[in-house]
């Protein structure tokens, strides 16, 4: 699933291609319940003729600024954007002015896409670990308000959003933390940890233009239709069995809120 990271080298290279500034001359919907709102035929009649003035990222919401409204866009399980026909499962075309086309693959089906007016649908996420808001005490403050396991905590999109779980578990072990503590419990210096590896192990993820992991092809790849580099720089995720990168001891999984989850024991313990 597209974390922060493969969402923002999404948009990053949407940028690049030249996407923005573009007028959309007309979409086509081949799977209806991708578009979530407003019906389809709405939709379409809607994004016609739209200038694309920005592409900007909210958590894992990809947001086209267009002339008039938003369109909301959230990958889910296995959503992507091309710029090269896809071999199958493309949900939605988008047909841009001088001839470029964006396709939206998604195999699982699970992607959504919502034409809005503002972007009152998205004000119930959490703060974005990139933003401004996203200091020290907020982060603190969120923590201790909640008495939960760090690991669902984290996951939840309502308190910071962005974080799946590959990232979540890189940064629980960048700050060696025991993903099963209960957020209200973790010491100052714990805290500050954390709020420092969050970043890191998303600028990382971004750095390396996202995770694909599998070779499967509904695994996440770019626009471009190229794999990310992560997957090979984890140094916990789907590495049980292997030693730690820090201290050697074997890295074991374990389920935490229903989710594999990979640590330490000697580091997070
Ligand atoms: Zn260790």
């Amino acid at each position: 699933m597209p974390e922060l990271p493969e969402v923002e080298t999404i948009v990053r290279e949407l940028n690049e291609a030249h996407v923005v500034g573009k007028k959309i001359l007309k979409a086509e919907v081949f799977w209806n319940r991708t578009v979530a709102t407003p019906e389809v035929s709405k939709f379409l009649q809607l994004i016609e003729n739209q200038k694309i003035l920005k592409i900007t990222r909210q958590g894992k919401y990809i947001v086209f600024h267009l002339f008039e409204g938003f369109l909301l866009v959230h990958l889910r399980m296995t959503g992507k954007f091309l710029l090269s026909m896809p071999s199958n499962h493309e949900r939605v075309r988008i047909y841009l002015e001088d001839g470029q086309v964006l396709h939206y693959a998604d195999q699982r089906k699970f992607g959504r896409f919502s034409l809005v007016k503002t972007l009152d649908a998205i004000d119930h996420i959490g703060v974005d670990p990139f933003s401004k808001d996203f200091t020290f005490e907020s982060f603190k403050a969120l923590l201790n308000a909640h008495s939960r396991q760090i690991k669902p905590f984290l996951l939840d999109q309502k308190h910071i959003c962005g974080l799946g779980n590959i990232y979540v578990d890189e940064a629980l072990w960048e700050a060696k933390i025991d993903p099963q503590r209960f957020s209200n419990t973790l010491s100052h210096e714990q805290m500050h940890d954390l709020f420092h590896a969050i970043p890191k192990v998303l600028e990382k993820g971004i750095e390396n233009l996202g995770t694909s992991l599998g070779t499967h092809r509904s695994n996440y790849f770019n626009v471009s239709g190229k794999r990310g580099g992560n997957q090979y720089k984890l140094n916990v995720f789907r590495r049980d069995k292997e030693p730690c990168p820090r201290c050697g001891h074997i890295i074991i999984k374990l389920k935490v809120a229903q989710r594999g989850t990979h640590v330490c024991p000697n580091c997070q313990y």
